[in-house]
């Protein structure tokens, strides 16, 4: 097997190597950016769903299934929201031979399928707050090229839609939102930046949108979900109303949570490295990988020992494989490295008879784990590992960002760039000409660089200013 691109000088074609050889994904299916789910890869779909539901639901958020077809007279009722996704949506016209009276939207995003009947189901101020999320695939007609996990035309989808009193608690969501994301980004060991976007990148039909951001190297940026507040953007076309305490009749104002399969795209491009693949325990298909090291004068005893291991940690809930297929040891530790699983143990005859065995974490520290005390240090082994990892993601995090002072400072960055910019469209059409990209927008609480807030902005020198930074979304 070839060696993988080079990361730096070649991401993305690293990127789609890394995603083939560790057998995540396959995108032969005859439907361009429509991708199969491999048996590996829908493990770690499983884990980044078990996440995502656990710290969702610790909101209070509640889940549940809208269909996935939308009629064409409901999509259309918000106008700035059908424009934004016109140009990317699959319609279904016919039933049969029969035309439709009523076409049909297959979902990009489910505003449309939830809120006509989010205004049947809210009657008064008990009825508040709604809190509900649905993880399902979604459909855009994507005409940009696609990618494996970052961009598909049929995604794995999670969507949380919420309706509240009024602004201020739509506003309390969102924070309620980034304080969630921010624990699965945890697990995911994934350092971010959430960025309020600017007014003209903003969710079709948004008041205000959040996106969570990534530094991917080089200057780009990959975004990994986006909170945004309706107001009552929605809920007035929409007729969502309730009867206040006071008995008057009042719009909801509503947000939105989304995530996706991204999520999984994200882990591997800053985790992976020249060896392939890293995932962080939590989101590993496996979190354990146990390799008999079998020999003519050792007998059955390293298989005995590696049945023994993978019995103990599967009673206590830990994801285990067994590796005992008839290849070389060296062969397998390459296999397991270039698929992530975070930890491997080795046991031969040598480690079987002494009640041990030797395992090695994917960033390459070993250590010997006792049999008699498996859990405890396989546990402990886990733990350093993802501290590692979450270490040294971080720092390249840090390492991801400069300081602009100039637009010529913006030409042919290689990092993302923070800067002070006044606020106006025109500034910020600016900018993004100099970088040759997106004003991503302005960070919510601390930016990424603490500096003083002081100068004027890099495009007028106004000096009514913000942070704001600025990059090559990939
Ligand atoms: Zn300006």
């Amino acid at each position: 097997m070839a060696a993988l691109p080079d990361k730096k000088t070649d991401f993305i074609e690293w990127y789609l190597a890394v995603v083939e050889s560790a057998g995540l994904s396959d995108k032969r299916y005859p439907v361009k950016g429509m991708n199969v789910w491999t048996p590996y890869g829908f493990r770690a779909r499983r884990s980044l769903d078990r996440i995502m539901i656990r710290e969702i639901e610790a909101t209070g958020s509640e889940a549940v299934e809208f269909p996935a077809l939308i009629p064409q007279t409901e999509f259309a009722k918000e106008k700035e929201h059908i424009q934004g996704f016109d140009a990317q949506v699959y319609w279904v016209t016919k039933g049969g031979a029969n035309d439709l009276d009523i076409p049909l939207v297959l979902r990009p995003t489910s505003e449309t399928a939830m809120y006509p009947v989010f205004a049947l189901w809210i009657r008064s101020h008990q009825d508040l707050p709604l809190n509900v999320y649905q993880i399902v695939n979604t459909f855009r007609y994507e005409t940009k090229t696609t990618r494996p996990f970052i961009r598909v035309r049929e995604i794995h989808f999670f969507e949380e839609h919420t309706c509240q009193v009024d602004e201020a608690a739509a506003t309390a969501r969102v924070r309620s939102n980034l304080a969630a994301f921010e624990k699965m980004a945890a697990a995911f060991a994934l350092p971010f930046v959430a960025v309020r976007r600017p007014e003209w990148d903003k969710f079709a039909g948004a008041y205000y949108s959040v996106a969570l951001d990534i530094p991917v190297g080089e200057a780009r940026t990959l975004q990994i979900g986006s909170v945004h507040h309706y107001r009552e953007n929605f809920s007035g076309p929409y007729g969502i109303r309730y009867e206040a305490a006071d008995g008057t009749s009042k719009l909801v104002h509503q947000t939105t949570f989304g995530l996706s399969e991204r999520l999984l795209g994200a882990v591997l491009a800053v985790h992976g490295d020249a060896k392939g693949a890293v995932f962080p325990r939590e989101l590993a298909p496996y979190e354990v990988i146990v390799i008999p090291i079998l020999s003519a004068t050792a007998g059955d005893v390293p298989a005995r020992a590696a049945n023994e291991i993978v019995a103990t940690l599967s009673k206590v809930g830990l994801r285990v494989h067994l590796d005992d297929r008839n290849d070389r040891p060296g062969a397998k530790y390459y296999y397991w490295e270039l698929r992530g699983a975070p930890l491997r143990l080795e046991v031969g005859a040598r480690e079987a008879a002494a009640r041990s065995a030797s395992a090695v974490d994917r960033l390459g520290q070993r250590r010997t784990v006792q049999l008699d005390s498996l859990v405890a240090d396989v546990e402990s082994a886990l733990a350093a590992f993802d501290s590692a990892l979450s270490m040294k993601a971080r720092s390249e995090f840090g390492q991801s960002f400069a300081l602009a002072h100039s637009v010529e400072e913006l030409r042919d960055s290689k990092q993302v760039r923070q800067l002070l910019w006044c606020g106006s469209e025109e500034c910020g059409h600016a900018i993004e000409q100099a970088i040759d990209g997106a004003l991503l927008g302005t960070p919510e609480g601390r930016p990424p660089i603490e500096a003083p807030l002081s100068g004027g902005c890099i495009v007028c020198g106004e000096i009514s200013v913000r942070w704001a930074l600025a990059a090559r979304p990939l």
